[in-house]
């Protein structure tokens, strides 16, 4: 007999940012789109019940733009940090794509998530939950004054920092291969968004932090750790990747690792490749679990922002995933604590 369809909480998506792109509204999103990974199609084909949806805002320039553009990036590389863009802007960028969030949840079929229950409605069938994310605080007031009013907006769960420099950190630049210890840690202003993210109860996001950012947030956050959408490093020495210690760090602290799909943060060689199997995916779930066991890990799929396997490709084929674990020797227990249950537990801990 077939196993029953698992939920997934899904840890990182970029479509927003697509969607923005595009220009043509929320639209495209409510039926199916030719092209990336996510849409309210395909995300009810694969059992993508909630997500982190992010809003990231690029730079102003298109020459500072193609120096973000991941897909072209070959190892070895370095790449420098990206520069840094003003917060007047970034917040104007923040709330064009916070407006296609609200076009979304007024379809009735997106529900923009403000406590853990509107998450667990979607487990068990309600609209796709939608958790406001920012990938990157750029559009928070170096003095945090706009930050309440951003958390009445919906803000859930942020990054301080993309990769690149702002007013709260410095993020880790794009090396491969290369260890996370690149730059500096958390500023004033970065250490007081943290103690004030815990007070709100927003989530805060390790993904884009170098080392030393990383230590610092864990010194001081009162939460569970949470890196949404990265990898092991000791399977791919990609500065973006989790050293053991960080690994380590994550599970004392009750937190998540998000194992993302992204191919570039797979391989042991590195470089974007789609033909990289979906097992490599399910080598990094073994990877942590052996190291901090099998409750500190999700999915941070990156949809619509990487390029993840084909055997994968796109959130139509998410039970393929949940396979994939169940090859691997994975109980339903487990499958379901990895595909939704550990998201669920750290949301009802960070948000409370
Ligand atoms: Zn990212």
């Amino acid at each position: 007999m077939a196993p029953e369809p698992v939920p997934f909480i899904d840890g990182h998506n970029d479509i927003l940012l697509t969607l923005h792109l595009a220009g043509d509204g929320a639209a495209p999103f409510l039926s199916r789109r030719s092209e990336g990974h996510l849409d309210l199609e395909r995300a009810r084909e694969g059992g993508f019940a909630a997500g982190f949806f992010a809003v990231f805002v690029l730079p102003e320039t298109e020459k500072e733009r193609a120096a973000t553009r991941i897909p072209d990036r070959k190892p070895p590389y370095a790449q420098p940090l990206a520069g840094p863009v003003p917060t007047e802007y970034a917040l104007r960028e923040a709330g064009a794509i916070i407006d296609l969030l609200d076009e979304l949840a007024a379809s009735g079929d997106v529900r923009v998530a403000r406590r853990v229950d509107d998450v667990e409605s979607a487990l068990s069938g309600g609209p796709l939950t939608a958790i406001l994310h920012f990938e990157g605080a750029e559009p928070i007031e170096p003095g945090l004054e706009n930050l309440a009013e951003l958390y009445e907006r919906g803000l859930r769960s942020l990054g301080p920092v993309w990769s690149r420099s702002n007013a709260f950190a410095e993020g880790v630049a794009f090396r491969f291969p290369y260890s996370p210890d690149i730059g500096g840690g958390l500023t004033e202003a970065g250490r007081r968004l943290v103690s004030e993210c815990n007070r709100l109860g927003i989530l805060v996001d390790l993904a884009h932090l170098n080392e030393r950012g990383f230590w610092d947030v864990a010194s001081l956050s009162e939460a569970p750790l949470i890196a949404s959408h990265s990898n092991a490093h000791a399977l791919s020495p990609n500065s973006r990747n989790l050293i053991d210690a960080q690994l380590d760090e994550i599970g004392r602290s009750g937190g998540i690792v998000g194992i993302t799909y992204h191919t570039g943060m797979l391989t042991e060689a590195g470089g974007v490749d789609p033909d990289v199997p979906l097992a490599r995916v399910i080598d990094h779930v073994d990877y942590v679990a052996g190291r901090i066991g099998v409750d500190h890990i999700g999915f941070g799929s990156d949809f619509d922002g990487a390029t993840v396997p084909a055997e994968l490709g796109d959130a139509s084929g998410l039970q393929r995933v949940a396979a994939a674990l169940r090859d691997r020797g994975y109980t339903e227990e487990d499958v379901a604590k990895l595909a939704h249950g550990n998201w669920l537990r750290v949301l009802h801990e960070t948000w409370a």
